[in-house]
């Protein structure tokens, strides 16, 4: 399908899109039927050729060792990493890494960035980003977040425990979401503090076990549950202003929530791609399965809800260059969330067996997609906020809905 994309987000696509069929699918294909994973060596040897292809971190400045495309022009490269497994990790635009580098990009200071960002871009070093908390803390309502950074001269000190913290198991440093004024409202008095995971204190207590959790990679950086007791850390390793921490985070999620809905459509587009050659070579009653009218209805509904997902991203994207696009990206993130969990589920159906084998990646992206309707705000707090948009305007007295009651017709004996 042709997108208006410009010409460097396509010429740029194109590359990523031949790195993955030529290099990263085929180690893909062979890991899923062997059972070898891939190795770290084999990981920086994709980054060196990401590197020469002038595909390493797309979503990165080039002062940073990145591509320095823009947001809109770096999305259709999203899409193609997201047919493979490794696709993210091999051009290192995986998240949480991404969404960390751009918030050091956008808001840390320039030590940060040198000390941070530059062997976080190069994959010198990984990150998390620790904000969802257990039962009685903050999750949909991230009003209710209850770890605490307090100053004690030039220092925060630090008490919490999260979990769900992507990569925090081999993560060198994380980004703490930490209530730093307690009299103001959640929203203003919130902030995110860079913490080292080697600072005493730091308890990383396990990886939760999740579903989608068998990984291709020797890499094991989970999703972890992380206690905070008494950690001590500068106060210059506070990231944005003091006080800005949802705004931050509000800046990172709308970008990161489109760049995952692109590489969700990736796996789903790939799926598709399957099961499509999958029926055109598998007979069944007479005839090719690409035959049978209602698969054939199916697949068509597919790839039209895959297209209208993929023009809602770029529309979003493009709102989002003008202002915080917060309605345009909620309804792409809820209807990205759900169509691609819709197809993955369509191929995986009718590959049959093959498609509940691991032979194949369905299986896998099957296992990772279901997350994608809770990662990045659960569906229903998106349309919370669709629904608040919806009805911010509405005056009943402008519009002619219905029949209104008849005062007169109404019996003076229900007053007494
Ligand atoms: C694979 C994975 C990776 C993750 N990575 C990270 C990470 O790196 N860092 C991090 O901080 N967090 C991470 N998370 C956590 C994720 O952001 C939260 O799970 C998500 O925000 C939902 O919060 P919760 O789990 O506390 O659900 P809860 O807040 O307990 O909500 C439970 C359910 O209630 C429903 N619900 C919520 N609000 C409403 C409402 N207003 N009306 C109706 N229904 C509602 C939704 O169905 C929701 O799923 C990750 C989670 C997963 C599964």
């Amino acid at each position: 399908m042709e997108y208006h994309d410009s010409e460097k987000a396509k010429e740029v696509a194109s590359r990523v899109e031949a790195f993955m069929d030529e290099v990263v699918i085929p180690r893909e294909r062979e890991a899923l039927r062997t059972g070898e994973p891939v190795t770290e060596d084999e990981l920086e040897e994709f980054w060196e050729m990401a590197k020469t292809r002038d595909l390493f971190a797309p979503q990165v400045p080039e002062e940073y060792g990145g591509q320095g495309l823009d947001f809109s022009d770096m999305l259709p490269s999203f899409e193609q990493v997201g047919r493979s497994l490794l696709g993210a990790l091999s051009i290192r635009a995986n998240a949480p890494q991404e969404g960390n580098m751009h918030t050091l990009e956008m808001v840390g200071t320039e030590e940060q960035k040198e000390e941070w960002l530059r062997p976080l871009v190069q994959g010198e070093i990984s990150s998390g980003f620790s904000m969802t908390e257990p039962m009685g803390g903050g999750g949909s309502d991230p009003k209710m977040l209850q770890t605490t950074a307090v100053r004690d001269g030039d220092e925060w000190v630090i008490n919490g425990h999260k979990w769900w913290t992507s990569d925090g198991l081999d993560a060198d440093f994380l980004l703490v979401m930490a209530r730093t004024d307690m009299d103001a409202h959640p929203y203003e008095g919130t902030s995110i503090i860079l913490v080292p995971t080697d600072t005493p204190g730091v308890e990383i207590v396990r990886n939760v076990p999740h579903l989608g959790g068998h990984d291709i990679t020797e890499r094991t950086g989970g999703h972890a549950e992380i206690k905070y007791k008494n950690v001590r850390v500068p106060v210059e390793n506070t990231v944005g202003e003091e006080g800005e921490g949802f705004r931050v985070a509000q800046m990172r999620l709308g970008g990161g929530r489109l760049t995952h809905c692109m590489r969700y459509s990736g796996m789903a587009e790939r799926s598709l791609d399957i099961a499509k050659a999958y029926l055109e070579e598998r007979e069944a009653f007479g005839s090719d399965l690409s035959e049978k009218q209602s698969l054939r209805h199916r697949i068509a509904e597919a790839e039209t809800k895959l297209h209208m997902a993929r023009t809602g991203v770029r529309h979003a994207a493009r709102e989002l260059d003008q202002s915080d696009a917060r309605i345009e990206v909620a309804m792409s993130k809820v209807y990205t969330a759900r169509v691609t969990n819709e197809i993955i589920d369509l191929a995986l159906q009718v590959c049959g067996g093959n498609g509940i084998g691991k032979d194949l990646p369905i299986a896998h992206f099957y296992e990772h997609v279901r997350a994608f309707r809770i990662v990045d705000g659960a569906d229903e707090v998106h349309l919370r906020s669709i629904a608040r948009d919806a009805f911010e305007d509405v005056d009943p007295a402008e519009v002619d809905t219905a029949l209104r009651f008849d005062e007169e017709c109404r019996a003076d004996v229900l007053d007494d």
